[in-house]
């Protein structure tokens, strides 16, 4: 069962023919059903649903707007990590037990004032490092299609909230593919932003040159609408642009006929998975079919993300989270003196996967290795960026790739945290350039899904967008079976 879309409860709110509390009072009955509590699917680390009640009743108000917000009456489901007034924002571990923000994030409020409904925060990867929602201090969450299954990670959650139909719209938070991997495993549409398109403002940080709040949604509409809702310049936050957003839906029926679309060589190895590929070659039959140039391209240095990425983000990680140290924000364990209070407080605060993370980032910024790895790293990074750059600029308008290199793993399958970051393998390119990315359902393997990925120039989301529009609606119901 899915949600209604978020075209038509806009549509029937704003015509009076169905309330923002019906609406809700649906989604509430669906988290029931589902079980998505704790001893269920496990899908939220909080929900306020006498607050959700509140802000529907609210809605009505709203009617006589000209203007009455392009989510107007649509619940939506945000990501731990995310800043809210009316529920603790804890990033799925015990260091944040009990912290409530003084401010909301610029996408929260971006959200009410285009009519959405603020619908619990969802469970993920403590901190967002994870790749499968199992590294929470609240527990795994499961994913809806086959529950003895992760929903991918780290916003889990928010894949698992929107897979269930429960929500139609979820935000989650992109470092290197925790929308776009858990959208694939679910059989949703997840999409990363170009870097500086969204504002980060109340999300907090993982690693701050990769960061971007990302949208899942049921459809590629769904999607487009929650972008476009909270995309756009933020004064809050001196690294979003200042660059128009354009209307995400306007490509819906547009066809995509002399669409360029690049296959990169190196995403499709000769170790790519046989039934992930097949998947893809059908889904690229199609783009041919509706007219579009389909040519391999090649970004010759795809192979080093993963290590960039391992050594960039857990070094802004531990620059990042040296603020949780037991003085400003939520938990505090008492040691020896100031400094026994830090290392109590951390050392108990903090789980295995982030305290390595930690570590890893402190050793490649000490003097000593900084230029051996960190320097290295980044200029790397620079590398990565460019093969992108290069293969745009030669008149490719997308790319098209898978997005995970599986599909949805069993509970406890991966304990080796290599196998794990090896998840990322097709993603982190996109958070290491800061082009946009998005997964749509190609597909399934065994009753489990497969996304495929579209990805664009700097700001070329509408692009990808009407790509995307164009193959959901040429595979029909083959993309969920
Ligand atoms: N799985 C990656 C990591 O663990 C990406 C996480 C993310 O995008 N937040 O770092």
């Amino acid at each position: 069962m899915t949600a209604r879309c978020c075209a038509d409860v806009r549509a029937d709110t704003a015509a009076g023919k169905v309330t923002a509390a019906e609406t809700l009072t649906g989604a509430l009955d669906r988290a029931r059903e589902v079980n998505a509590g704790r001893e269920g699917l496990n899908i939220f680390a909080w929900r306020d649903d006498d607050d959700a009640r509140r802000q529907s009743a609210s809605i009505g108000d709203r009617l006589a707007d000209t203007a009455p917000g392009a989510l107007l009456g649509v619940p939506v489901a945000v990501k731990d990590n995310i800043a809210t007034l009316t529920m603790p924002t804890t990033c799925g571990s015990r260091i944040l037990e009990g912290y409530v923000s003084p401010y909301e994030a610029t996408v929260v409020k971006r959200l009410r004032a285009a009519g959405g409904i603020v619908f619990g925060k969802t469970n993920m990867d403590e901190f967002a490092m994870g790749s499968s929602t199992e590294h929470s201090a609240y527990g795994p969450t499961k994913n809806p299609i086959a529950p003895d299954r992760v929903p991918g990670g780290s916003s889990g959650g928010s894949a698992a909230a929107v897979a269930s139909g429960i929500v139609s719209i979820a935000l989650g938070s992109e470092t290197g593919g925790s929308v776009r991997q858990p959208a694939a495993f679910c059989g949703i549409v997840g999409v990363k932003p170009t870097y500086g398109r969204v504002s980060r403002f109340g999300l907090v940080a993982f690693a701050s040159s990769l960061d971007q709040v990302g949208v899942f949604g049921q459809t590629v509409d769904d999607a487009a609408r929650g972008l476009g809702a909270i995309a756009g310049h933020d004064e809050m936050d001196s690294t979003s642009a200042d660059i128009a957003v354009p209307d995400y839906t306007a490509g819906a029926n547009a066809d995509v006929k002399g669409l360029v679309v690049g296959l990169p060589k190196e995403y499709f190895p000769a170790s790519l998975d046989s039934q992930i590929r097949a998947r893809c070659d059908a889904a690229i039959e199609r783009l041919k079919a509706l007219g579009a140039t389909v040519k391999e391209v090649s970004l010759p240095h795809t192979d080093l993300a993963i290590p960039v990425y391992y050594i960039i983000a857990p070094a802004e990680a531990s620059s990042n989270l040296a603020r949780f140290d037991g003085v400003r924000y939520g938990l505090r364990l008492t040691g020896d003196g100031l400094r026994g209070m830090y290392e109590a407080t951390r050392s108990g605060g903090f789980g295995p996967e982030v305290t390595r993370r930690i570590l890893l980032g402190t050793y490649v910024l000490s003097a000593g290795y900084y230029d051996a790895y960190y320097r290295k790293a980044q200029q790397v990074r620079t590398l990565i960026a460019n093969d992108f750059r290069r293969v745009f600029d030669s008149g490719v308008h997308v790319l098209f790739t898978p997005t995970a290199p599986s599909t949805a793993f069993p509970i406890g399958a991966i304990s080796d945290p290599y196998e794990m970051y090896l998840s990322d393998i097709f993603t982190a390119t996109a958070n290491l350039a800061g082009v946009p990315a998005m997964s749509i359902p190609i597909g399934r393997i065994g009753g489990l899904p497969v996304g495929g990925q579209f990805l664009a120039s700097h700001f070329d989301e509408a692009r990808m967008f009407t790509a995307a529009y164009a193959l959901e609606r040429a595979l029909g119901a083959e993309a969920h079976a």
